[in-house]
């Protein structure tokens, strides 16, 4: 999900080293021979591959975008080279799905801030976005600082307690109060009250009119990244009425606006509020709650149009196998698999190409090396090895849904997935190895221990490592 425009050699040549451990480590738990003679996981290869993708004639991948299909073709020629079958059922090694775009008008979409005798004209993908999820329609309403924006009854926590929200917007900010993680392993993990559409259902429920999202991440970064933190593209499933969803915020499309608001809009209201968002977070951190701040009005003018009507784009998920030698397991597939979309380009002036080398193109070539490197196993492996390439990820992890609802493979046919996944930088110069379940990281740190390869290993329980 971050955006990179450089690849190194150096960082490659760690890649490869890597690649040939889990080739040989994928190799052990599927019980396969010997691999013929010859490297065939090498860092030339792989930064071939990774030049390819990422260069600026594929425009940064983006699902539906001007050069995916290239992308898309030079996937499907190096498993065609290396003889991977396409599935049962299907008629191709792509397997085309369709996915729909309803964005916003970004010259109709407006909002306008007036708090304490100052106004703002903000300016859309630099002030302000809509998420996917907003509704669409026009408001003139006043704005209400509600705190983190959470009721959270078993922690003892409200920030509407006192409150009157009714017909007004709500100002959020965003993730929640640091006491929430007391006891948790990591700060960055978050309760379920942080996600925005917890936020928005909460303030619906509370009779406000919509939500203005303010992060502390946005307070200091550049519009580049204000911007980059969203796909500029909204998609929904396989209808067009079949709800809306963007990655973990997943929820059906609302009714009310539900705009996230850059420094400079959060400033303004904040101002006329005689604070800084800091001084907010404090106050909140020391007992007081939003009713109690005793805040002077603020107005927002707030019109969000969506293209009608939706822009249906194709997506492909490209994907072949190597047949096990021992087809009549339980759970005869494994999966190898990497999303090789990116989001495409932003608009303004110089470089504007998001090349994504590392997310993921990195793990696209790191596909197209296990695949060359298990097509040429003497015998082949176990189990039936499927590699993929998903589409529409970074829109909504919308291939490997597809890959789901399309029934491709029945997933109790499956005995495990592995995920690449940004494997070409590690600034850290440590691989993270992400898994399901202990009983997976267990297996892998045993076989870690006999490898000169320094990784950290840990469990993550979520459904989003899918893709
Ligand atoms: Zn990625």
């Amino acid at each position: 999900m971050e955006h990179d425009r450089t690849y190194r050699k150096g960082m490659m040549r760690r890649t490869d080293r890597f690649l040939a451990a889990a080739t040989v480590f994928l190799a052990t738990l599927s019980g396969c021979g010997t691999p013929l003679k010859g490297e065939s996981v090498t860092a030339t290869e792989l930064a071939d591959h990774v030049t390819f993708l990422a260069a600026d004639d594929r425009a940064g991948r983006l699902t539906g975008g001007p050069g995916i299909r290239e992308a898309e073709s030079y996937i499907t020629h190096q498993f065609e080279t290396d003889g991977l079958l396409r599935l049962p059922g299907q008629t191709d090694l792509r397997d085309v799905f369709f996915v729909y775009e309803r964005g916003f008008d970004s010259r109709r979409t407006q909002l306008y801030l007036s708090a304490g005798g100052r106004t703002l004209a903000a300016r859309y993908g630099a002030n302000f976005i809509p998420f996917p999820f907003s509704g669409s329609g026009a408001w003139l309403k006043e704005v209400v600082f509600a705190g983190y924006g959470i009721t959270a009854p078993e922690l003892e926590y409200d920030d509407y307690r006192g409150l009157d929200v009714r017909g007004k917007i709500v100002l959020v900010l965003r993730y929640e109060p640091a006491r929430f993680h007391d006891g948790r392993a990591s700060s960055k993990e978050y309760t379920a009250h942080a996600v925005f559409t917890s936020k928005l259902k909460n303030a619906l429920m509370h009779g406000a009119a919509g939500v203005l999202f303010h992060t502390d991440e946005l307070y200091s970064s550049p519009t580049d990244s204000f911007y980059s933190t969203f796909p500029r593209m909204s998609l929904s499933r396989f209808s067009s009425d079949d709800g809306w969803f963007g990655g973990d915020d997943a929820m059906e499309r609302s009714d009310a606006p539900a705009l996230k608001i850059s420094g400079e809009a959060a400033r303004l209201l904040f101002a006329a509020w005689r604070r800084t968002p800091a001084e907010m977070e404090a106050a909140l951190a020391n007992g007081s709650t939003p009713a109690g701040l005793n805040l002077p009005n603020a107005f927002a003018r707030i019109i969000v149009r969506r293209h009608e009507p939706p822009v249906t784009h194709r997506a492909v998920n490209v994907m072949g196998y190597i047949p096990g030698s021992d087809p009549g397991q339980t759970k005869p597939w494994i999966i190898i698999a990497a999303h090789y979309d990116h989001i495409g380009t932003r608009e303004g002036s110089g470089d504007t190409i998001y090349n994504g080398a590392d997310d993921n193109a990195s793990g696209t070539a790191g596909i197209l090396e296990l695949a060359e490197a298990f097509s040429r196993y003497s015998p082949p492996p176990r189990h039936n090895l499927l590699f993929v390439t998903f589409s529409a990820e970074e829109v909504g992890l919308l291939g490997s849904r597809a890959f789901l609802e399309k029934k491709i493979l029945s997933p109790e046919k499956i005995a495990f997935m592995v995920n690449l996944d940004m494997i070409g930088r590690n600034p850290d110069r440590t691989i993270e190895i992400i898994c399901r379940d202990q009983v997976h990281a267990t297996m892998v740190e045993r076989y870690l221990a006999s490898e000169p390869i320094q990784a950290s290993v840990r469990v993550e329980q979520e459904d989003r490592t899918f893709s």
